[in-house]
């Protein structure tokens, strides 16, 4: 065998370069791999790809920015793409409440920037002892050391020497936790950051849950954080989903739909309030990413957003979600190893069982992976259950396909599972 050498990320080496989990290329819905196999995509990429691969426009767009300057930096410049830019995601999430954006490259790196700035916020406006972020228990953050920090679900944070002193999680189905917490150390809080569906097995916060937040922001006055590196760019139908909030967030998170998944792009869309304390002390705000914000980036970005506009993709997201929402109920009401859907819109888990009712452990849930994966699609694993995160321009046509190679997959694993008794 040829030695490997790019690192599969979440992979162990054994198992790299395998050549059905190999791609080599990738257009609209469909995935091709080194053993030949052609694969529905049900994960639009890593939950970025959602007007599917190889949108022309976006490609235009990009080339065209390459050839006019292929790179500015915003470090102690600016340039005019990035201003294009940061108007437009300004204009789209409400240029009533919100007032800048700052450009990173990742949703880790956007979370890193994140708490910096909310801590350095609170030192320009004379509460220096606000230093603690408080995310949600289970949710996912990202891998750099400050978003690794916060990222409340365990991936082994204590062995690479993650410092999460001064980060606090809460549950996300009980406000009374944050409650307590807030009670305790109010004064220290910094900034709650929140997931409106976290990420590991779908589970949206409920209507109630943000209601009692904005309650408890009123009282304790922490920087509300809306992490929508997966949720924004019309996952849910719509382009935020914390534009329905009863409160709007300090700061806005997003990332992946952001260049429809074809440049290391993201952006913190920060309040006015916010920015105004920075520019009534003149305060420079200790960040920069040489690749952060770079032309061909932004012009993915406007393309990105015109060809949402164009393709009316949000009403799309949101039939495919009431398709989606049919069809896996249906699976989940005559399956036996589905135990329960969660997630919304476009953004689904099927949480699965074994016979005897326990829930599916880790290894079993990559064999069912493997197993929908034989039948023709690729889904991804979560705790317990597969996760269902497809581009927003599926047909209905490919919502029954995806279904069957759920099915297929199902049974595959259910013979697996008689086979071994
Ligand atoms: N935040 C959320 C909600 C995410 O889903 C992710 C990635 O899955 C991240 C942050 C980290 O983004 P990245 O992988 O671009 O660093």
């Amino acid at each position: 065998m040829t030695a490997r050498r790019s690192w599969e990320f979440f992979v162990s080496p054994s198992a790299f370069g395998s050549r059905n989990r190999t791609a080599v290329s990738a257009r609209g819905t469909r995935v091709r791999f080194a053993d030949g196999s052609q694969l529905l995509c049900a994960t639009s990429g890593l939950w970025n790809v959602n007007l599917g691969y190889g949108h022309h426009r976006i490609a235009d767009a990009v080339a065209r920015a390459l050839r006019e300057a292929s790179y500015l930096t915003l470090f102690r410049y600016g340039h005019e793409p990035a201003e294009r830019a940061a108007a437009a995601l300004v204009g789209l999430a409400g240029a009533d409440h919100y007032g800048r954006v700052l450009f990173s490259t990742s949703g880790s790196a956007a979370i890193d920037a994140v708490m910096k700035l909310a801590r350095h916020y609170w030192l320009i406006v004379g509460e220096p002892q606000r230093r603690l972020v408080v995310g949600l228990r289970g949710s996912y953050h990202g891998l750099t050391y400050g978003s690794f920090a916060l990222t409340g679900e365990d991936l082994g944070q204590l062995g690479y020497g993650v410092d999460q002193r001064q980060i606090r999680h809460v549950a996300h189905d009980d406000i009374s936790e944050l409650r307590t917490l807030l009670g305790r150390e109010g004064p220290r809080v910094a900034a709650v950051v929140v997931e409106p569906v976290l990420g590991s097995g779908a589970h949206a916060l409920a209507r109630e849950f943000v209601d009692e937040l904005a309650k408890l922001r009123l009282e304790h006055g922490f920087l509300l954080v809306a992490d929508e590196v997966a949720t924004g760019f019309g996952r849910l139908g719509d382009f935020f989903v914390s534009q329905h909030w009863s409160v709007r967030p300090d700061v806005l998170v997003v990332s992946k739909g952001l260049t429809n998944g074809t440049c290391a792009a993201s952006a913190l869309i920060i309040s006015a309030a916010v920015c105004a304390a920075f520019d009534e002390t003149d305060s420079v705000f200790v960040h920069g990413e040489t690749q952060a914000g770079s032309p061909p980036t932004c012009a993915a970005i406007l393309a990105t957003i015109d060809a949402m506009r164009d393709e009316d993709i949000l009403q799309r997201a949101r039939v495919l979600g009431g398709w989606l929402e049919t069809a896996l109920r249906e699976l989940a009401d005559d399956h036996p190893m589905v135990s329960g859907l969660s997630g919304l819109g476009c953004f689904r888990a099927l949480h699965l069982r074994n016979g005897d009712g326990s829930t599916l452990a880790a290894a079993e849930v990559a064999r069912v992976v493997d197993a929908v994966r034989d039948a023709g699609a690729i889904v991804h694993p979560g705790p317990s259950c597969i996760q269902l995160v497809p581009p927003l321009i599926y047909s209905s046509a490919e919502v029954e396909e995806l279904m069957s190679c759920l099915r297929r997959g199902l049974a595959g694993f259910t013979g697996c599972r008689q086979d071994r008794r």
